[in-house]
This record gives C-alpha cells, sequence and structure tokens, in this order.
C-alpha cells in the first residue's frame, strides 16, 4: 500500500498539502504501525512515492518506478491500496469513493463487504473520481490496484489545503476500510486470528492523534511523524 508525499500548489512557496496528500501520508504511517503486530502469510509494503503531482506532463514518478520494476522482476503482488485525498469531508457526509478496474474489481467489493462486517459505515461510491494517481502505473503494468477518494478535491493544490480542512474522523474511516482489505489479502485467518484482528480495525487512531506537521518555510514539505501516546 502506499500514498504519495509530495505536494503542489498554485503559490510554489506555500504548499501545505494537508488532504492531497499529508493525511495519505498519516494513514498509511498508521496502518504501518498497527499491522506491524502481526505476522501475515503474505508480505506487506507500505511505500511512499515521490512526484506523483503533475509537473509538465510527468506524474506518478515514484509509483511508476516501482511498479515497472516489480513487473520486470515478476512480483507477485495480489493487491496495490492507494491513499490520496484521503480526509476532506466538509458536509461530514462521510462519502468514501473506491476507484477500481476491471482486474481489481473483487478488491473493490471486499472494501464494500468490510464496510459492513467492521461496521465502518462509510456511505461508498464507486469510481466518481478518475483521477490520474499511482494506482494507474500498477494497472498499466496489470497489477489490481484499488483507491479511495473523499467526496471532493476541495482545496488541493492552493495554499489553503491546511490542517484545518482535514476530517479526522473521515480519514479515520477510510483507514479501517484500506485496513480491513489488505488484512483479507494478506492472508488473515490463517497465521493470524480473524477474532483478533477484528479489535485492531478499532486501534486505528485518526490523524489528529498521529500529529502530523507541515513546514511551508519554502517549498520544501517536511512531514514528520510523531507519535504523542
Ligand atoms: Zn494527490
Amino acid at each position: 500500500m502506499g500514498a504519495h508525499y509530495d505536494s503542489n500548489s498554485t503559490d510554489p512557496f506555500h504548499a501545505p498539502g494537508v488532504t492531497d496528500n499529508g493525511c495519505g501520508v498519516a494513514i498509511t504511517m498508521e496502518l504501518a504501525r498497527v499491522m506491524s503486530q502481526y505476522r501475515f502469510p503474505h508480505t506487506l509494503k507500505f511505500a511512499f512515492w515521490n512526484g506523483e503531482e503533475s509537473k509538465e506532463g510527468e506524474f506518478s514518478l515514484g509509483s511508476t518506478s516501482y511498479a515497472n520494476q516489480a513487473k520486470n522482476q515478476s512480483l507477485d503482488i495480489s493487491l496495490y491500496l492507494n491513499y490520496d485525498s484521503a480526509c476532506y469531508d466538509p458536509g461530514n457526509r462521510s462519502v468514501v469513493d473506491i476507484m477500481y478496474n476491471l482486474g481489481s474489481r473483487p478488491m473493490a467489493e471486499e472494501m464494500v463487504r468490510s464496510n459492513g462486517l467492521y461496521g465502518i459505515n462509510a456511505t461508498l461510491s464507486y469510481n466518481l473520481f478518475n483521477c490520474v494517481d499511482d494506482v494507474r502505473p500498477f494497472w498499466s503494468d496489470g497489477y489490481p490496484a484499488i483507491m479511495t477518494h473523499s467526496e471532493s478535491h476541495g482545496f488541493r493544490h492552493t495554499p489553503e489545503d491546511t490542517l484545518d480542512k482535514a476530517s479526522f474522523p473521515y480519514a479515520g474511516k477510510n483507514a479501517r476500510l484500506g485496513m480491513a482489505v489488505l488484512a483479507h489479502y494478506a492472508g488473515l485467518g490463517k497465521k493470524v486470528s480473524t477474532n483478533r484482528f477484528f479489535s485492531s480495525i478499532f486501534s486505528i487512531r485518526e490523524p489528529d492523534k498521529i500529529a502530523f506537521h507541515d513546514s511551508t518555510l519554502s517549498s520544501i514539505k517536511i512531514i514528520t511523524y510523531k507519535d504523542i501516546l
């Protein structure tokens, strides 16, 4: 799974990038924290991609490089899960869009099933968005990949994409949805008991508890992780 950590803005000297994509980074860190407490039959990798944001027609550079390498090495990837635009919910409607393609439809269906099974209760929509994103290199290389997306782009790519635009409860739901699907494809129920894992879904902290900070003194964005619990 992964998220891109670069950001973009109409003002190149102020690109806070909280909803796009600091929240995706925070969720990836949190899922790594929780899932690292278990040993699954299949390997889990947590990735932070660079160069996702478009510059002169180039985009998703980090994930493209990884997916191409994976294909060249014939890596068997049963699912790539992407987080982007992961926490914007101004109307508190909890609408989570699942973006998938034909090859990843079963994974999208697993996310729908998890939404009910774990009582996450997001309002799900399907392929409402069609953004260029880090799922695409995986799709191009024939790997199943899904991502979630908030109901609207909001303030992305502007200096106003700041922490006050993030809905932490929304990010928490989004994180739980993804972790449930990841655990399923990592072989939940084989080495890790489903009952024990069930409680982990609810031990996921929301990004305000993960406390990510951004520095906007220059066009270079710095995200630091600080465990405040
Ligand atoms: Zn993004």
